[in-house]
């Protein structure tokens, strides 16, 4: 990791906050589906387009072509930052400091290692993949234009050796944009829905805590699904203040961290971080919505 002055080396197995992981995401959720299916779950593909939540029941369309309707006594919520089911009951996301991840696939030997830079313009992270390695470019929306991505992206390079040293002149063979800024809803559980990883809240990829977290959230959700109806709407709003405490305190340690790199570099993207969490406080961000 090159955050301040000189790299250092950290364990991905011992971050304080839980482990890091890089993981296969199709295979891993192949693994996630066999394990479901040995659990005796039907598997039924289609994209949830609206909920309705009745007394006893909820179900859930796919609309469009593939017609599909769930009927069912809870749903759960996990289509990720877009939180498609919850917004479709009412809950709102708020996303506190927006940034933008430019990937690059660079058609390169596998590294062994992952890489974490700081930048004058934003910060890079870069990990082995199948075929070569893949280099995350996170930095300020509005900066680059989809068209001149591969060149900004070349030219921000130069001015973060560790990264370019991973690269070096390798080609890119694909590139693609992802919202990587940090948010979460006012609402993460109603009487038949919860809402579990990303949709409930998602945080800044600079600790590659994302899945872990998420994991950590469903084994919650579901204690909280094997529980007697009673104890249910005891549990809810501990459910929804384990996630904002658990954000809150995440977002503490990010704007800590990014105040290092406004410290090291004086530049648009640091600033840009520093103006936006002055802008939105932490406390307002959770507690006046
Ligand atoms: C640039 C970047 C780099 C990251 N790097 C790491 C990292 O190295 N390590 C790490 O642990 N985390 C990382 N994260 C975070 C990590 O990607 C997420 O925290 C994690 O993927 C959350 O998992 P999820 O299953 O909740 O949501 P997602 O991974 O977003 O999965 C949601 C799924 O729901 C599906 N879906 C969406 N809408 C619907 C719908 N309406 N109907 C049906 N299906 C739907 C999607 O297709 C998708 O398959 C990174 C994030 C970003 C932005």
């Amino acid at each position: 990791m090159a955050w301040d002055d000189k790299p250092f080396l950290r364990s991905y197995m011992s971050e304080p906050r839980g482990p890091g992981l890089s993981v296969d995401r199709s295979s891993f959720d192949a693994c996630l589906r066999d394990a479901a299916r040995k659990e005796g779950v039907r598997i039924e593909t289609g994209v949830a387009r609206d909920v309705e939540v009745h007394p006893r029941h909820v179900r859930v369309h796919s609309g469009g072509e593939d017609r599909l309707e769930i009927r069912a006594s809870y749903v759960v919520d996990a289509t990720g930052r877009r939180a498609t089911i919850a917004r479709k009951l009412g809950a709102q996301r708020t996303q506190r400091i927006p940034l933008i991840a430019w990937i690059a696939e660079f058609e390169t030997a596998d590294l062994g290692a992952l890489v974490v830079e700081a930048s004058p313009d934003g910060w890079f992270y870069t990990m082995g993949t199948d075929g070569g390695a893949s280099v995350g470019w996170v930095t300020e929306p509005g900066r680059v234009h989809p068209r001149s991505a591969e060149r900004e992206l070349r030219a921000a390079l130069v001015n973060a050796p560790l990264t370019r040293e991973c690269v070096g002149d390798a080609s890119i063979v694909g590139m693609t944009k992802k919202m990587a800024g940090s948010g979460l809803l006012d609402r993460v559980i109603g009487d038949r829905w919860i809402a579990v990883g990303d949709a409930a809240a998602y945080t800044d990829p600079i600790w590659g805590q994302g899945v872990s977290r998420a994991l950590e959230v469903a084994e919650r959700a579901s204690e909280y699904l094997r529980a007697p109806a009673k104890a249910r709407k005891r549990l809810q709003p501990l459910y929804a203040s384990a996630i904002a405490e658990h954000w809150l305190e995440v977002e503490r340690g990010r704007d800590e961290f990014y105040a290092r790199g406004l410290n090291r570099f004086d530049t648009g993207f640091w600033r840009y971080y520093d103006q936006q969490a002055r802008a939105n406080p932490l406390q307002a961000s959770v507690h006046e919505r």
